[in-house]
């Protein structure tokens, strides 16, 4: 991702922070208009409706209406997003943001004349009500819609722009891929590809727990407690840059090697699956999903599906998962007890057996294949019928 070192001034850095705290303050309000809320309730107000709220929360504000109506509304915008990544099953609930932490906000509707070099290792960036913020242009940058500005927990700024990824041409040969969001690795491909994220190394993993250790010790409000605290974010931060190009990486090997790309369809198992394998009554076994896919849900699963559709458009299928993990790709029996275990698929009418990742992904290529088929018979242009308009939310973060 193009994350970028920003040096704003320390005039500039009170701007900012007016910026976060209004962007903090409008989410906060959101996530509690939705606090309550359960499935089978009215709903809690939508985007709009949230929109027009604003409009009366900045009429009433002098504070609010002073800011920026740009940062406020993605703020709303992006509890959108993260709520849609919640019932996506994603991302855990949107939650309460305390001053301090994860602080920051997005700029859209950016021109190319908002961005410009300086010299050789400057640039410099437009952002509403600040100005121009110096950032250090440690790499190309690219022509970017919108920008997220964030500060870390050790007081560091960051803009990182949103780019949308040139499509990648198909390779033209037919050739169908399922990729199924996997228990036993991040992912599997019908292929019997397994794909995993890549994490901390073990020697960064037993720092980060010697430093976890440490920061129990540590007396709160000590200078001890906050360079531990320093040097935790900046593990994990490393952890999250290795998992955006992994997902790069990723992505861009997919719409190269194939035509047609079956994913699951996150919405969909948003409302039946509570956890893998399983279509019993929604909501049961979320605990344990969570356990489980922890590591997956950390993963960016949602960010590889978005980058797959920005690479590969009119090629990517979402598919209904809900059978996908019991039904056998030889016979196509659906059974839940075919599921043996978390990692083996043993078909109870045919006998088949397979890994049960890429049993799944197998049935998500065929669908897929399926779908495809359909789409050119019907219409010479008509691409997947199910697309998804693509999501700038999706791509910073
Ligand atoms: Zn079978």
């Amino acid at each position: 991702m193009s994350r970028y070192r920003l040096h704003p001034s320390p005039a500039q850095e009170a701007a900012l922070m007016e910026h976060c705290g209004q962007a903090r303050y409008v989410w906060n309000l959101a996530v509690e208009q939705h606090a309550h809320w359960r499935p089978g309730r009215t709903p809690a107000p939508g985007f709009t409706e949230q929109c027009r709220q604003l409009t009366e929360a900045r009429a009433a504000s002098p504070w609010l209406a002073a800011g920026s109506i740009i940062v406020q509304q993605q703020a709303l915008k992006d509890f959108r997003q993260a709520m849609a990544n919640f019932f996506g099953t994603t991302h855990r609930r949107p939650r309460w943001r305390r001053r301090g932490r994860g602080e920051g906000f997005r700029i859209v509707a950016v021109k190319p004349g908002d961005v410009r070099r300086l010299s050789r290792k400057v640039g410099q960036v437009r952002i509403p009500k600040v100005g121009w913020v110096r950032f250090r242009w440690s790499r190309p940058v690219e022509e970017a819609k919108s920008f997220r500005v964030t500060r870390d927990a050790a007081g560091r700024w960051h803009v990182a722009f949103a780019i949308i990824p040139e499509p990648i041409p198909a390779p033209g040969t037919g050739a169908v891929v399922g990729v199924d969001r996997g228990v036993v690795v991040s992912a599997a491909l019908s292929t019997g590809e397994p794909l995993t994220v890549p994490t901390l190394s073990p020697g960064q993993k037993k720092r980060l727990v010697r430093l976890q250790r440490a920061l129990a010790r540590a007396r709160s409000g000590s200078k001890r407690r906050a360079k531990v605290k320093t040097a935790i974010a900046r593990l994990k931060a490393r952890e999250g840059d290795r998992r955006k190009n992994w997902v790069e990486q990723t992505s861009t090997d997919l719409a190269r090697r194939f035509d047609v790309i079956g994913i699951e369809d996150l919405k969909i198992s948003a409302m039946v699956r509570s956890a893998k394998g399983s279509i019993t009554a929604p909501g049961r076994n979320v605990r344990q999903k969570a356990g489980l896919n922890r590591g997956i849900l950390a993963s960016g699963w949602g960010r590889l599906a978005a980058r797959l559709e920005h690479k590969a458009p009119g090629r990517v299928w979402k598919i209904d998962p809900r059978y996908t993990s019991q039904t056998c790709n030889a016979c196509k029996h659906v059974a839940r007890e075919s599921r043996e275990s978390q990692a083996l698929f043993s078909c109870v009418a045919c006998g088949h057996r397979d890994h049960a990742d890429v049993n799944a992904a197998k049935n998500l290529r065929d669908t897929a294949a399926g779908y495809a088929v359909a789409a050119r018979g019907g219409s010479p242009l008509g691409g997947p019928a199910n697309r998804e308009p693509q999501r700038d939310l999706l791509l910073v973060g």
